[in-house]
């Protein structure tokens, strides 16, 4: 008797709070998707909404994919779709914008929407089908119901025959698999077809490498070895594993990665794992979306979650969330023992000469970089006007560790921030940081002001990395090469729509001429000055010509000639000293040790 009505209770229990969940959270949307036809690159969707109310039901697609900020018209892939009650009646839709369908569901409460799925590109994100393998990427595939992304998901797939591979981040088996919201949901992209599969355990943590088109060459347990001191890397850094089990996709032709909860979409030329170098390169980009599963997808700017699926979600701190990962990527490396300390330098001092020798670095800043990159052709892929935040945001990574440890005597560094962020931020409030929060954490850690490294976050400031690095005990050698072009020598940037500059480089035809910090640069050549204006005119001429510019001082205009000189590209290499004095000596131990 106390056993059934204890058994009875419980269940008493677990119905009310079932039925409280489903009040807040809906119905399961169950989706079947099948591929009756591979070869057409067609999917064929089941979709099944129930507990829906009022006269009308806006179905909408998520017009961008988390990790790759950029807007992309997915629901022009979709097409023949129809929606049925459970009666079996054709219900009337309208598009109301490009990604929202409005079903006139005349009050039914349950109905089923059937929809194709177009996808014959091979990239992250973006859906791929052939006769031999599906991917999936889940914005541009799913539809959900507006307003109602909390609800659970179900999802059966229907292989076409001979396939065996299902793989995801989703938590399921066999051939259902579910995500608790649409948020989960979204983040989980799917490979289906015959993928080689391998495993590992950290820490009783499941984690799956899914292989395709990996050379045979290619040694399999090194690579798994390898992917495995990766992760102990890094969760011995971050001091947990925030899931239940890791999926690393490794499709092994395109290239472009994509980094999500519990798994990354990682695309490249399998072939390229045959040489030591490609293999050496392979692991640290390996390693840079596995981090992005702390640095971005849980320690996250405000605006990264949770999403806005129907518009642009802007922040100024995509240097944090994709240059500290870059930062990190190498560095995990080291950790883990797969490069040496050297080959870390070597890599870091080729990120500052790409930087340095690009001319968007005098234009644009890390936190423009960031904000703009919604709608650009690529980031940093106009090298004369704008600037990569990748290479950036790790130099600005590297100059904040090493000032940190510096400043706190290396009590502190970069992992306290990153630790600090996961805990306070992600674990304690649940939620994204803001720009002034993630400065003061990285304040907190160094003890004092870090005005100087933010600002050359937030300018286009000429760093003084010689200084950084001599705080681990290195020199930085740098050489400088002639260049295409000519060379004025002022670092800009735009305020209300006038090109200011930030500075005048020491020694440079602008300085030479009086050219200083906020001069407004009004007129090129008798045109308005604009950054493409004076990064065209300076791309289009040569060293020792003349170059007339209208400058505002004060309110008061002048008209300046300046001869232009030698475009620089500058060539860097970082050396330790023989013998290292503290407190560098232990900054080097530290920032260099090898956790195994
Ligand atoms: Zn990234």
């Amino acid at each position: 008797m106390i056993r059934r009505s204890r058994v009875a209770a419980a269940v008493a229990l677990w119905i009310a709070v079932c039925c409280r969940l489903a009040a807040q959270t809906g119905a399961p949307v169950i989706f079947t998707v099948s591929m009756p036809q591979p070869a057409n690159h067609l999917f064929h969707v089941t979709m099944r909404a129930t507990g829906l109310a009022g006269p009308t039901q806006d179905f909408k697609m998520p017009v961008w994919t988390p990790g790759y900020y950029r807007v992309i018209d997915y629901a022009r892939n979709v097409s023949h779709l129809h929606a049925r009650d459970d009666a079996g009646h054709e219900l009337q839709w309208e598009k109301t914008t490009r990604n929202t369908w409005r079903m006139v569901t005349g009050g039914a409460s349950a109905m089923t929407v059937d929809y194709d799925v177009y996808g014959a590109t091979r990239f992250g994100a973006q859906n791929y089908l052939d006769e031999n393998r599906a991917y999936i990427s889940p914005p541009g595939f799913y539809l959900y119901l507006a307003g109602q992304l909390q609800r659970p998901v179900q999802v059966t797939f229907r292989l076409p025959t001979g396939w065996t591979r299902i793989a995801s981040g989703l938590d399921g088996q066999g051939a259902i698999y579910s995500a608790p919201d649409f948020d989960t949901f979204y983040d989980c992209p799917t490979l289906l077809g015959n993928q080689e599969v391998r495993q590992f355990a950290v820490r009783g943590v499941p984690h799956f490498a899914v292989l395709e088109n990996v050379p045979d060459s290619v040694d399999r347990p090194k690579m798994l070895a390898d992917l495995q001191f990766i992760v102990e890397a890094a969760t011995a850094m971050m001091g947990d594993i925030p899931y239940r089990h890791y999926t690393f996709l490794l499709m092994g032709i395109g290239n472009g990665g994509i980094e999500h909860l519990d798994s990354a979409s990682i695309a490249f030329n399998g072939k390229s794992l045959a040489t030591e170098n490609g293999y050496r390169r392979w692991l640290s980009y390996v390693a840079h979306e596995y981090f992005h599963n702390f640095n971005v997808k849980r320690i996250r700017p405000l605006a990264l979650g949770p999403f806005d699926y129907d518009t642009e979600n802007l922040t100024n701190m995509l240097w944090v969330s994709e240059g500290l990962s870059v930062y990190y990527q190498d560095l995990l490396l080291v950790r883990a023992g797969l490069i040496t300390p050297e080959q870390y330098l070597e890599k870091l001092a080729t990120t500052l000469g790409s930087f340095e020798s690009a001319p968007g670095r005098h234009y644009q800043s890390a936190t423009e970089s960031s904000w703009n990159t919604w709608g650009t052709s690529g980031v940093g892929n106009d090298r004369n006007t704008t600037i990569s935040y990748y290479d950036n945001g790790a130099l600005l990574g590297a100059m904040l560790d090493l000032q940190i440890r510096h400043a706190s005597g290396n009590r502190q560094s970069l992992d306290d921030v990153m630790r600090a962020l996961y805990r306070d931020y992600y674990q304690g409030q649940h939620r994204g940081f803001t720009d002034a929060e993630f400065r003061a954490e990285c304040e907190r850690a160094a003890g004092g002001s870090l005005e100087e490294v933010f600002s050359y976050a937030a300018t286009t400031r000429e760093p003084d990395y010689a200084r950084y690095f001599a705080y681990a005990g290195l020199a930085l050698d740098t050489t400088r090469t002639d260049g295409k072009g000519a060379y004025l020598g002022v670092n800009t940037h735009v305020e209300d729509g006038k090109l200011m500059v930030v500075a005048a480089q020491a020694g440079s035809p602008a300085a030479k001429e009086g050219v200083r910090a906020d001069d407004e640069i009004a007129e090129v050549e008798g045109a308005k000055a604009t950054v493409k204006v004076l990064s065209d005119t300076l791309v289009s001429r040569k060293p020792g010509e003349q170059l007339k510019l209208k400058l505002v001082r004060g309110g008061e205009p002048r008209e300046i000639e300046v001869v232009l000189a030698v475009n620089p590209v500058w060539t860097f290499r970082l050396h330790k000293a023989e013998r290292l004095e503290p407190p560098a000596a232990a900054t080097w131990k530290d920032w260099m040790r090898t956790a195994r």
